[in-house]
């Protein structure tokens, strides 16, 4: 008899459970304010596994203890899986680099060697330093590779994050065709496996390798970055050349009318430097996105970034982003001293060039949408000189997704 009544009363308290759990599911989903943390990340970056000047466990350092919670290491073309040994450039500062990562970790954990007055480092595999640095909702590594193709002199780079087997650069016959191989190719991935995966364009500006036309073109594209850290890849275009945030909003013009989901930007360090600084080197912490996700695992941060809930930033932080009823709406995590102009950008339904529809000052700001209009976003301006920046006199800047009109709101 007892057992029985235990019995109900756990039956009663599960099924009150479940529909708690169902109201706060549905109380979430109808406003429109979505559940979760803010994580903050950089999507690009580069080791001693390809071009990049320092050891992993030195970086995953650096990134863990400025503020990130997730990171990867994007080597072209490698994975850092199997034996490689990393000769270490001449010169005082990388030798001073090695002496203090090996004051740093150790004789039992660094494997070198010398050879007539040069060192060679046995580089650190990625579930090597993976297993150093993770704790669980706190930081996080993902597994990333930067597919690093051409097409004639023109060098055409994507991101594959989290990822588990190395994708060969896919080649091909146009711009186009090797962008559009290399995407399939991590979306083949994507599906033998079942593991969530993204690709995203890099600096698209880099050597104008990438034309607007070609971004318009392409299939199952939802990423690019809009800000890139490394100083050659041209963010802001030149005389003869758009932008990458004008060539954000042209793309997203032709997806509408293509009945294509709007591609999304992203703002990445594209980190080569750790050693030297200025605006002649690609440093760490130039870009990076902020992501509102369940939880710190790669499954959660690819499918929030998927639905559009991240921002891209050099710097300016937000409380709040909500679409709702058709109301975006923009709330600033403020720094004392400093002022914000928050524009919403959009496209009006028939021109063919986006405009700033609305500017505000302060912390809050909204806009509402109509069906006039074929999307919108924002971008917070800050009166703060961004340190180290891309571009001497750059401003920290944030950069919404876009959002599009819905009748049934
Ligand atoms: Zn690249
Ligand atoms: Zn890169």
């Amino acid at each position: 008899m007892k057992i029985l009544n235990v019995k109900i009363v756990t039956a009663i308290l599960n099924f009150m459970m479940f529909l708690l759990c169902m109201s706060i599911f549905f109380a979430c989903n109808k406003t429109g304010e979505k559940a979760g943390r803010w994580y903050r990340g950089n999507l690009h970056a580069h080791s001693y596994w390809s071009d990049g000047d320092e050891f992993p466990e030195m970086i995953m350092d650096w990134y863990k203890s400025n503020g990130y919670h997730f990171v990867v290491l994007s080597d072209h073309n490698i994975l850092a899986q199997g034996e490689k040994w990393k000769l270490i450039p001449k010169g005082f500062i990388y030798k001073n680099a090695f002496d203090k990562y090996l004051k740093k970790y150790g004789h039992d954990w660094v494997e070198y060697r010398e050879d007539t007055g040069r060192i060679s480092v046995k580089l650190k595999t990625f579930s090597e330093y993976k297993q150093l640095f993770e704790e669980k909702e706190q930081f996080l590594i993902i597994q990333s590779e930067e597919i690093t193709d051409s097409f004639e002199d023109k060098p055409l780079h994507l991101n594959a994050t989290n990822i588990r087997e190395f994708i060969e650069p896919q080649g091909g016959a146009s711009v186009l065709e090797v962008l559009q191989n290399n995407i399939n190719a991590v979306i083949k991935q994507r599906e033998e496996t079942g593991i969530p995966m993204m690709v995203h364009i890099n600096h698209p500006n880099f050597n104008y390798a990438v034309s607007l036309q070609d971004m318009i073109e392409l299939e199952q594209e939802r990423f690019f970055e809009v800000f890139n850290g490394h100083p050659n890849v041209n963010n802001y275009g030149d005389s003869i050349h758009i932008g990458s945030e004008e060539m954000w909003d042209q793309i997203n013009i032709a997806y509408v009318k293509r009945g294509k989901p709007l591609i999304y930007g992203i703002a990445t360090d594209d980190s080569h430097h750790y050693h030297l600084f200025g605006s002649e080197y690609s440093n760490a912490g130039r870009g990076w996105i902020m992501v509102q996700a369940d939880s710190l695992t790669s499954g959660s941060l690819i499918n929030a970034i998927d639905n559009g809930r991240f921002y891209a930033t050099t710097g300016v932080t937000l409380k709040k982003i909500q679409f709702d009823a058709n109301v975006l709406e923009i709330i600033i995590d403020t720094k004392s001293g400093v002022e914000y102009e928050i524009q919403f950008i959009g496209v009006e339904r028939g021109k063919q060039d986006s405009d700033i529809l609305k500017t505000e000052t302060g912390a809050v700001a909204t806009y509402k949408l109509n069906e006039d209009l074929l999307f919108v976003r924002a971008k917070i301006i800050s009166n703060k000189l961004k340190k180290n920046p891309y571009r001497e006199e750059d401003f920290e800047v944030a950069w919404t997704q876009p959002v599009t009109f819905s009748e049934n709101e």
